[in-house]
């Protein structure tokens, strides 16, 4: 594991359960062997995202949650003895748990989380689109892997979010993400109504610029994804060109594309 923060402080009569209440899961995976790559894990998904990609294959964990009541819009998500259950049933059986969402980086206690669930035993994996890099910087130090959804070149974000500043936001997080040396992946979702060929090429020139080695294409799938235009688009998804294909392998060292 690469942790470097201490772990958490032990004070006396403060439980697993006073340090783990804050955070709504709205739902859990219980075994996937996709989503934290090499490892058997679990999945957490965190409620909440204020971003609105068209694409986007978790939309019924949007609504943020309701801090005042600890629950979400959505409704109350898995309750704090069941995740513990989860957790004390699956010791030694799963390598990890993978916090994903929503957007985990947006959770205040995640770090506290993370601190935890690593105590127990379990590797930590963190999908996040990147929207918090102060948050992210907080809890790399806590992660074995992260997969960042990078959107568009970061001058298109607002196209593919619908939300003003995410590129900035997102490049900021890239950055955090390669100076940490934790391991990773930069993937993008490709629908030819998003992004054209040329704006992935601009893309991966603008990875490449900033260290990226590990860099994953994957193609839109239209089942769970809230937009009913990019659903039923007619434009064939088709796949990448193989011109294009082959420059992306020239420019990542690791370079695949996802079906
Ligand atoms: S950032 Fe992720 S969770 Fe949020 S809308 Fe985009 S794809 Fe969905």
């Amino acid at each position: 594991m690469s942790g470097n923060i201490s772990p958490s402080p032990k004070k006396p009569g403060v439980t697993a359960q006073d340090n783990l209440k804050d955070i709504c899961v709205a739902g859990i995976t219980p075994f996937t062997t996709i989503d934290f790559p090499g490892r058997l894990a679990g999945v957490f998904y965190l409620q909440g995202c204020p971003w609105r990609c068209r694409y986007c294959y978790n939309a019924e964990f949007w609504p943020l949650p309701d801090r005042q009541a600890g629950l979400s819009s959505a409704g109350p998500g898995v309750p704090l003895d069941k995740i513990l259950e989860f957790l004390k049933a699956r010791k030694g059986h799963l390598d990890g748990i993978v916090f994903s969402g929503g957007e985990p980086t947006l959770h205040e206690h995640l770090a506290v989380w993370m601190k935890t669930i690593r105590e127990m035993g379990f590797e930590i994996g963190l999908h996040t689109g990147g929207m918090a890099p102060e948050r992210l910087r907080e809890v790399l130090p806590l992660c074995d892997w992260v997969g960042m959804d990078i959107k568009a070149p970061f001058r298109l974000y607002e196209s593919v979010t619908g939300v003003k500043g995410s590129g900035s936001l997102a490049r900021q997080s890239a950055e955090i993400v390669l100076q940490s040396r934790i391991p990773y992946e930069f993937r993008t979702t490709f629908h030819p109504a998003l992004l054209s060929e040329r704006d992935i090429l601009e893309l991966a020139r603008e990875l490449v610029s900033m260290g990226c080695t590990h860099y994953t294409l994957q193609m839109f799938r239209p089942d769970h994804c809230p937009d009913k235009e990019l659903r039923e688009s007619d434009v064939a998804i088709t796949g990448i060109s193989a011109s294009l294909r082959q420059t992306l392998q020239s420019l990542f060292p690791d370079f695949s594309v996802r079906e």
